[in-house]
């Protein structure tokens, strides 16, 4: 169920949208089944994690704690915990709404924790996006009869420094998030954040074409 952000929840919002990142919208379709994790072997300055588990509403807090819980390794405030948890939030709560119409399937998260960024990945293999541009303006929704907002997308580029979202009509969502947490010293220019961060390929791999 959508709840409407407190005032304090709409302060950080404004605080990070006035800093978002342009986001790109890259020409990659995400694989049907996220059968294999990446290739990419953990390293000592990285760590993964990848969840598998049914789209149920019940199944959104304990997917956004999860994910609060893996993030603690980068020692966050409180403050950032709870921006990256309204994130996977939103991003769960649209497959668990959108994704699958005719009844409950599968949502996968995989995480990255690689020096000191998170990456984030949500996926589905429902319904897909026919015009993610649009799915992605402020306010757009096509679920106005269950009073939603249109604001799951906006959400989460307000809340991480990056965003990506890849879609195919009948295969598909890919929702790539990243957030950089560096303790740096106290800036003359308060405006100063992080640089955005991108990870090179996604945390799922490519399923073989041939
Ligand atoms: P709110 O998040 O404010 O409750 P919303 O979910 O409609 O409302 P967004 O999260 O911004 O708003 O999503 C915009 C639109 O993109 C949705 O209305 C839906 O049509 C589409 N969409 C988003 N995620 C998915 C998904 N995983 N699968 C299919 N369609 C999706
Ligand atoms: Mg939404």
């Amino acid at each position: 169920m959508y709840q409407m952000a407190s005032s304090e929840t709409s302060n950080r919002i404004l605080n990070r949208i006035s800093n978002t990142i342009p986001n790109t919208i890259p020409d990659r379709i995400p694989d049907t089944i996220p059968d294999k994790r990446s290739n990419s072997t953990s390293d000592e300055m990285s760590n993964e994690m990848l969840l598998e588990f049914d789209s149920r509403s019940c199944n959104e807090s304990f997917a956004r704690v999860t994910v609060a819980a893996f993030l603690t390794q980068l020692n966050p405030t409180l403050e950032e915990v709870e921006d990256v948890k309204t994130a996977v939030s939103e991003a769960v709560t649209n497959v668990i709404i959108h994704a699958y119409p005719n009844g409950a399937g599968k949502v996968w998260i995989a995480c990255r924790i690689r020096d000191d960024a998170l990456y984030v990945e949500v996926r589905d293999t429902g319904c897909g996006i026919p015009d993610v541009k649009r799915a992605m303006e402020p306010l757009f929704t096509t679920r106005t009869e269950c009073d939603r907002a249109g604001m799951g997308f906006t959400f989460m580029e307000a809340f991480m420094d990056t965003l990506e979202v890849t879609s195919e009509a009948g295969r598909g969502t890919l929702v790539r998030m990243s957030r950089r947490f560096i303790k740096a010293a106290p800036s003359q220019n308060s405006c100063d954040r992080p640089q955005a961060v991108s990870p090179s390929e996604s945390l799922f791999i490519q399923k073989d074409k041939e």
